[in-house]
C-alpha cells in the first residue's frame, strides 16, 4: 500500500512525489561564530520520535514543506508550508 502525504496545497499525494532534504533547523544569526555555523551545517542529533524535516514536493506544487515525522514509526504527524514553520532550535 502506498503511503500518502497530505500536502497543505495539493492534498493527499503519494510519498514518491516528495524529496526529503534534511532537518528543518533554525539558522544561526548571520554573525554567529564559526562553531555555530559548523554545528548547523554538519552536526545532527539522531532522535527517536517526532523530527521536523524539509520536504520538497517535486512532482506537485514544488513548494518547500516541513514534515514532522516519527523516526521510530515513519508516521508523518504533520505537514506545513515551510514559510509557516519557525524552525526548531539547533
Ligand atoms: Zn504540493
Amino acid at each position: 500500500m502506498a503511503s500518502l502525504i497530505r500536502c497543505p496545497h495539493c492534498g493527499a499525494r503519494p510519498r514518491e512525489e516528495f524529496s526529503v532534504r534534511g532537518a528543518a533547523l533554525a539558522r544561526p544569526a548571520p554573525d554567529a561564530g564559526a562553531g555555530a555555523w559548523f554545528a548547523h551545517v554538519y552536526l545532527r542529533d539522531n532522535p527517536k520520535g517526532p523530527y521536523a524535516e524539509h520536504w520538497h514536493h517535486i512532482a506537485g506544487c514544488r513548494r518547500w514543506l516541513v514534515a514532522t515525522r516519527d523516526t521510530a514509526t515513519h508516521e508523518v504527524l504533520s505537514v506545513v508550508d515551510a514559510s509557516a514553520h519557525e524552525g526548531a532550535s539547533a
